[in-house]
Formats: C-alpha cells, structure tokens, sequence
C-alpha cells in the first residue's frame, strides 16, 4: 500500500553543502523544507570524497574538513526542523495542473510541493558495479554495493572487492562476526587509509583474514544462487573461490541521471538559471550550487551559499503570493531571532 502524498512548501533535491544551507536561507524566510538525497549521509561531495580534507575558503572558517563543515551546517539548520528523507533519489518531478509539482523517488516518497530546489551537485552518486554478463541477477541478494545491515551478513562467507576505505573498513569489521572474509584488489597498493591496510595486513599475517590481488572474472550460480567466482590473478591463473555474499566497493560516479529528463534548460549537462534568482527555466524550479550553469559560475561552496540566499527569497513568491518580502539582519532582527529560537540581545 502507497502512502499518501506529503504536501509541501518547498524540497530541496540533493543535501550537499549548498542544499543544507539552502534549508537555513529557506528557514529564515519561514519557509520549511523537505530535503532528499540518493546518499544514506548528508554533505554530498564534502563527506563521499573528501571527509577529512581541509577547506580553507569558507568565509570566516580558517579551516575546516569536508565533515565539519557539514556538522556545522546541520547544527545551523537545526532551528528549522527540515524533513530529511535520505537514501533515495528523486526520479520524477513533473508539473501539476494546480500549478504544484509531483516528485518521486526511488523509494516510492510522493511530494506535492510549490517550489523545488535542486542543488543535486554532480549529480547522484551511484555505485560502480562490477562488468560481469549476468551477476546482476544477484543484486541485493548475494551481491551488494552497500551495507545497510551488516548484521545480515553475520556467518557468511564473504568476498570483498575493492582498494579504498569502504573495502578496507567493512572487510577489518567483518573479521570475527563472518564465517570467513577475502579481500581481493586488483593490485596491492590501496587507497585506503594506511593504518587500515597495516590492520588488514596484520589479519592476514594471523590467518584471519585473506588477500588477493586479482580481478574477478566470472562466477558459477547452481539453484539460482551464486555458488563461486573466479578470480584472475596477476599470475594469470584463475582460481575458484566459493562464497555466500559479494561486497563490491568499486567507488562511487555521478551521474545527472533523472534531472535530465525534468524538462529543464541544460547546458553541458548543468541547468541553466538566471543570476537573478537562480530560477531555471521552468518557473518554481531553483537549481544552485555546482548543479547549475551561468556566466562566470564557479563551482565553489560559498557561490551555492550565495545562489541559495537569493533563490529563497525568489522562491517566496510562489508560496506566500501577497507577502512582500524585506530583507532583514540576524544580527538585529526581533523576527529573525523568533525563527532562529535566540533571545535578542539588547543594543546600547
Ligand atoms: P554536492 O556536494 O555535489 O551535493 C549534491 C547532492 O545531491 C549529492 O549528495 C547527491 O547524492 C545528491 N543528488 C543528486 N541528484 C540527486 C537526485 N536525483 N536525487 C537525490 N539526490 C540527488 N569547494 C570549495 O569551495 N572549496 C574547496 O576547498 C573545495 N575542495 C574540493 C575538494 C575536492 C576533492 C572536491 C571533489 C571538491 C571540492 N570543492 C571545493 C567543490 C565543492 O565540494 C562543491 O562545490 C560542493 O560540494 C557543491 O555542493 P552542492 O551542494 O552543490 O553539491
């Protein structure tokens, strides 16, 4: 059974930097925001590529990690109660005859809402999988690009593939709650965190664990379960190896994907939008942040805090038609401090 549509003022496709600041800008003007995002995290770029590190060009911050920046921004937001739904993409936007937008996601969420923000970035991050005729077959059964429950894979025999972070860490995590755990890389050097690879290193060296360079070549299914893969090693021969789970860690690409098909102006796969506004072209609809494409545009955070300041106020327009709108300081402002649940400090 579906649920029934959540009706909106605004959502905010994508909650990288750009779209976490726009809950703040949207929040100050007393409009209250849904935020999706592919990701199962929120900071987008920031967190997936580089949690750890420095960004030295924020304004007023020195210096802070992709992570920290993205803690910063959620403590920001935190007065304005958005509504996260994360770990699914929007696929459908489409317009409503009541001049409202129906928007959908990969997990089934239905909005009914006046306005959408898209700071979808590079796009969704999708997983890389692994180019074999036919093992999708065992997709989310034997063979996953993510852990949502790894308790599920408790006991199991499992092979992990992959040389960055995420191979390393759930491969060191499974070690003792698995039945058995391989890791196999195309190539022994990782670019995963140095003191992980000594980790594993050391497992290994204890029988724990096993690594193997190689790359996985084809697999044998009996019963409509997938029994072995073949690895190919860097020695050319092929070895059988049997398992329950496969954990592909390959990485993750953008892709611009749905917001393709929206109807929207595009340019080199960026959506076109005035400078005004940043409103594309199909009023109602804002893109900011490295989503979008305008003369001088430079994908750098603090242009998508900038766009995200001035699309909240064009947004107000289509959600409260007969407000008129004045531009206010938090440093002064009664109203604002209301909103942003701060006493006001009282000036000589
Ligand atoms: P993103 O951070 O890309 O977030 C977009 C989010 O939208 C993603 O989480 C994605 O999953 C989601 N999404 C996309 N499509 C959909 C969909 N259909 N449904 C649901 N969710 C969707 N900038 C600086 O200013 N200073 C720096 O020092 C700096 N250093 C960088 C270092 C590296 C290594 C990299 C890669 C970038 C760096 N940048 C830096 C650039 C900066 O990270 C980007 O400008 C910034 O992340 C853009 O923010 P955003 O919110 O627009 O998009």
């Amino acid at each position: 059974m579906s649920l029934p549509p959540i009706e909106a003022d605004a959502v905010i496709i994508g909650a990288g930097p750009v779209g976490l600041f726009q809950v703040f800008e949207l929040g100050l003007l007393e409009i209250k925001a849904h935020v999706i995002d592919s990701l199962p995290v929120v900071g987008g770029q920031c967190v997936e590529l580089y949690p750890d590190k420095p960004i030295y060009d924020i304004p007023a911050v020195p210096m802070c990690t992709g992570q920290e920046l993205t803690d910063n921004l959620m403590k920001q937001i935190e007065p304005f109660g958005a509504h996260f739904h994360l770990g699914q993409e929007v696929t459908e936007v489409e317009k409503r005859s009541d001049g409202r937008f129906d928007l959908r996601t990969t997990l089934g969420t239905h909005l009914i809402t006046k306005t959408i923000f898209i700071a979808a970035g590079v796009g969704s991050f999708q997983a890389r999988t692994i180019k074999i005729d036919g093992i999708e077959a065992f997709e989310n059964k034997q063979l996953f690009y993510r852990v949502k429950d790894p308790t599920q894979f408790a006991g199991k025999n499992i092979v992990i593939c992959g040389g960055g972070d995420s191979a390393l860490d759930w491969a060191l995590n499974f070690v003792g709650k698995a039945e058995s755990v391989i890791l196999i890389h195309r190539r022994d050097g990782f670019k995963a965190a140095p003191s992980s690879v000594a980790k594993m290193k050391e497992l290994c060296a204890k029988y724990e664990m096993q690594f193997e360079v190689g790359q996985i070549t084809g697999f044998e299914e009996r019963d409509g379960h997938l029994r072995e893969i073949k690895v190919t090693g860097s020695d050319g021969v092929t070895r059988r190896m049997p398992l329950d789970v496969l954990l592909v860690f390959f990485g993750l690409s953008p892709k611009l994907g749905p917001i393709a098909n929206w109807g929207l102006g595009i340019d080199r796969k960026q959506l076109t939008v005035d400078t005004e506004r940043f409103e594309t072209t199909v009023p109602g609809i804002f893109a900011v942040g490295d989503i979008n494409i305008y003369p001088g545009k430079k994908k750098l955070i603090l242009s998508g805090f900038h766009e995200a300041a001035l699309a909240a106020f064009g947004c107000v327009q289509y959600i409260y038609p007969d407000k008129k709108v004045h531009l206010q300081y938090t440093t002064t402002s009664t109203k604002l401090h209301k909103v942003l649940g701060v006493e006001s400090p009282i000036f000589d």
